[in-house]
């Protein structure tokens, strides 16, 4: 039986696996569907990480997390977890290729997922041209026109970080304040090729079978509809929790979430099943942030270590 199953292999998860192992637990398996390293290897400029003062990719910096974690003897098991349950004191952690783990505690690492727009032609047109990674698909669009949804931190990075390959981005948002920082602001202002398209509503993300030719968008002000012509169309409009795997047979969920499915935690990241722990975005009030989830994982593991006696 393991000790503990780390359910995700973001900053998180990465950071729990390092405490816990290194703090004296054995039996530590990480579960990560994908690579590790988590959904931060998607963003293409990182300025605010402590102690980084180059700005990095995600993918860079993480690149050596999964090394300095794996040090201690965390295992990896690059596998999805579907479902937990608990029996008694026993977890159970059943796996998509039908597997099952048991566990003496669990801890929810599994971070988020970019919501859909919900925008007429997005879900036929996505990955043809309607995308939700910059550093992915961005290269496609070098020196073209593109069109960004979104007035967050995500929508505007990845905004100035298209601006520099892309001939012109424009910044399509439903308001005409922004949520995301001040600097970033800043930031997205000084990029000449970068158009404010505000106070619009989009009216949907068209094209054919080549993929995607334009986007409608309808001015809040005049009921104007202003047709962008654009290959490419990338969405940051938020994300979703993943939090699924917690759910059981009757629909409810294993411990106590809230109206967005986030895993209510206490400031131990404990949830109100013993010996289960969330941490990281997937949890409630998470301020979305590397250092933030990598935090939560630490603070899980030493509490976890406890617990465990
Ligand atoms: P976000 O902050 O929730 O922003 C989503 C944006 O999309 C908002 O501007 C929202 O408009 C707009 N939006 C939502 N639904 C829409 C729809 N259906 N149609 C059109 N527009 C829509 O999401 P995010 O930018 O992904 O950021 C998520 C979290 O991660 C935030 O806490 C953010 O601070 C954090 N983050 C931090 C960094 C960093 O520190 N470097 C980088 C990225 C993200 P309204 O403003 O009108 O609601």
């Amino acid at each position: 039986m393991l000790d503990l199953a780390i359910i995700g292999g973001g900053p998180a998860g990465l950071t729990a696996g390092l405490y816990a192992t290194r703090g004296g637990l054995k039996n530590v398996t990480m579960f990560e569907m994908g690579m590790p390293g988590g959904q931060i290897t998607g963003s293409s400029e990182i300025e605010n990480y402590p102690g980084q003062v180059e700005i990095v990719s995600g993918m860079d910096l993480m690149e050596s997390w999964p090394k300095q974690a794996m040090r201690f003897g965390l295992k990896h098991e690059m596998n999805q977890v579907s479902k937990v349950t608990k029996s008694g004191d026993v977890f159970t952690v059943e796996l998509s290729d039908g597997t099952k783990q048991e566990a003496k505690s669990v801890l929810l690492a599994t971070g988020s997922v970019p919501k859909k727009g919900g925008f007429k032609g997005e879900k036929e047109l996505f990955g043809r041209g309607v995308s939700t990674c910059a550093t992915c698909d961005g290269f496609f669009y070098k020196n073209k026109e593109v069109a960004v949804i979104g007035g967050g931190d995500s929508a505007l990075e990845e905004a100035v970080y298209l601006a520099k390959m892309c001939s012109k981005v424009y910044l399509v948002h439903r308001r005409d304040t922004y949520r995301a920082a001040p600097s970033t602001i800043e930031h997205m202002k000084a990029c000449e090729n970068i158009e404010e398209v505000t106070n619009v509503i989009v009216e949907e993300v068209y094209g054919d079978a080549s993929g995607v030719l334009g986007l409608k968008v309808k001015s809040k002000e005049t009921g104007e509809i202003r047709d962008l012509e654009v290959p490419g169309v990338f969405t940051f409009v938020g994300r979703d929790v993943l939090s699924d795997s917690l759910k059981q047979d009757d629909g409810s969920y294993l411990c106590e979430v809230n109206e967005a499915t986030e895993v209510v935690v206490d400031l131990k990241m404990r949830t109100n099943v013993p010996g289960l722990y969330a941490a990281g975005d997937v949890r409630i009030d998470a301020a979305k942030q590397v250092v933030c989830a990598a935090a939560d994982g630490a603070t899980a593991a030493v509490n976890i270590i406890e617990f465990l006696g």
